[in-house]
């Protein structure tokens, strides 16, 4: 079977179903391919930054995001060996987003895929898993090769958008690497109960000895540790008990949730990842996203990001695809780079700084409990300071993207 389109992005993440969405909402057709049958998987970021909010009011689906459950955080807090720390206050930026949103990811995937519905020319495929890209005579790509259930199908489009991030197979099938920056962690990912006095908001526990987040989501806390980078076999080996024990010497209150954890079938390996291509583009095909750049979980941003990637290339490539010359398109995903690629640079060297100094894998010595003279004039001095021009990079990011 062949299918043709205008535009066909493979994956439907933030990245994929934004782009999708922000297409047929201006009457392109597009056709989005998800090789999963369902948004419902829990190694995806939880965070709707102020930036992806200004975006949903731009799309007037408020309303819509305000009927599900989430969880809306004006402050960041970092318990740093026992003391609490405001790291990021978001009502220093403008109103009325001035919060970081904590929703389950596959909540916000599905609600812009039912905006996507709206549109006739909205086709999000699920379960369809592209497999490589069909070349014209001249090598350019014009569509891809994909499985279902069914059987193969064939997608023949003007253009190719590669949404599926950071292990994107059209990446592969392009023959393009992106240049990574060496991690030193990866993740442990596990769920935990509520405890019974629930926890006060807080994303990160630091101790000297080890660095845990936790995001509440309905009915239970999902949790990661972050391990050094390629250890996740040492602490297999260490066993469960072990790792239990980790969990509670860094936050005491998790240690009766942490019993739920019976074995390390209860505990996944995420691996960390900072990379980003050299060359977002091609001849008839462009890279948003992770498939562009693999943005690290430090602050979160990676779904903004994705987001941020989706709005810059529908304005961008929405002109040349009426206009409907190859060259005005592979014009537009090149500008697309021009626009993105330095922000998003910006936030990777963050990122690469955080995980050199604070998210190791191994705890962190910066403060003692109680604190020095010298740490104590730091956090009385200056983090009141710094803290709004923190909460405008993480919230925003760099050159933030809206829908006029
Ligand atoms: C441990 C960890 C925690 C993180 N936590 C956060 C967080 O809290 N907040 C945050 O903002 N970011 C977080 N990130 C980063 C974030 O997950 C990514 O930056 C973001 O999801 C990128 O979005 P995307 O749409 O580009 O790619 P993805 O979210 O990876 O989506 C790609 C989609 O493509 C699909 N796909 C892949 N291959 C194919 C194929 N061959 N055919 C069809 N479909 C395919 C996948 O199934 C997937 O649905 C975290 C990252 C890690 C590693």
């Amino acid at each position: 079977m062949v299918v043709r389109t205008d535009v066909c992005v493979v994956g439907g993440g933030p990245a994929g179903v934004m782009l999708g969405l922000l297409l047929a909402r201006e009457g392109v057709d597009v056709v989005v391919l998800e090789k999963h049958d369902d948004f419902f998987r829990d190694f995806r970021g939880d965070t709707v930054h102020p930036s992806t909010m200004n975006l949903i009011d731009d799309l007037g689906l408020r309303e819509a995001f305000d009927a599900i459950p989430h969880k809306p955080l004006s402050r960041l807090d970092a318990v740093v060996n026992g003391i609490r720390i405001h790291a990021i206050d978001f009502t220093t930026l403008p109103e009325p987003n001035r919060f970081l949103t904590l929703m389950p990811q596959w909540d916000l995937l599905a609600m812009l895929a039912e905006a996507g519905r709206a549109f006739p020319s909205f086709d999000l495929r699920m379960g369809v898993e592209v497999t490589g890209v069909r070349r014209s005579e001249d090598g350019r790509v014009t569509g891809v090769h994909a499985q279902t259930a069914q059987g193969p199908v064939e997608i023949e489009a003007g253009l190719t958008v590669a949404a599926d991030g950071r292990a994107s197979t059209v990446r592969d099938a392009v023959g393009l690497r992106p240049r990574e920056d060496g991690v030193p962690a990866d993740v442990a990912w596990f769920r935990l109960p509520e405890p019974e006095t629930p926890l006060p908001d807080t994303l990160a526990w630091i101790t000297t000895e080890a660095m845990l987040v936790t995001f509440p989501r309905p009915g239970y806390l999902q949790s990661g540790m972050l391990i050094p980078k390629d250890s996740f076999d040492a602490y297999r080996a260490e066993g469960i008990d072990a790792f239990r024990d980790r969990v509670a010497r860094a936050v005491p209150r998790l240690a009766g949730s942490v019993r739920t954890l019976e074995s390390f079938d209860d505990v996944k390996l995420l691996s960390v990842q900072i990379n980003r291509l050299e060359q977002w583009h091609a001849p008839g095909v462009l890279f948003i996203g992770d498939a562009a750049h693999a943005m690290s979980p430090a602050f979160g941003v990676g779904i903004n990001y994705a987001v941020q990637d989706a709005v810059a290339a529908a304005r961008a490539l929405l002109p040349a695809l009426r206009s409907g010359a190859d060259v005005a398109v592979d014009r537009a995903t090149a500008a697309v780079q021009r626009r993105r690629e330095r922000p998003t640079a910006m936030m990777q060297r963050i990122q690469r700084a955080v995980h050199a100094r604070i998210a190791t894998g191994r705890g962190l010595e910066v403060l003692q409990n109680p604190p020095t003279l010298r740490q104590r004039a730091v956090l009385r001095i200056a983090l009141p300071l710094l803290r709004p021009v923190v909460a405008r990079v993480v919230g925003y990011g760099f050159r933030p993207e809206r829908l006029r």
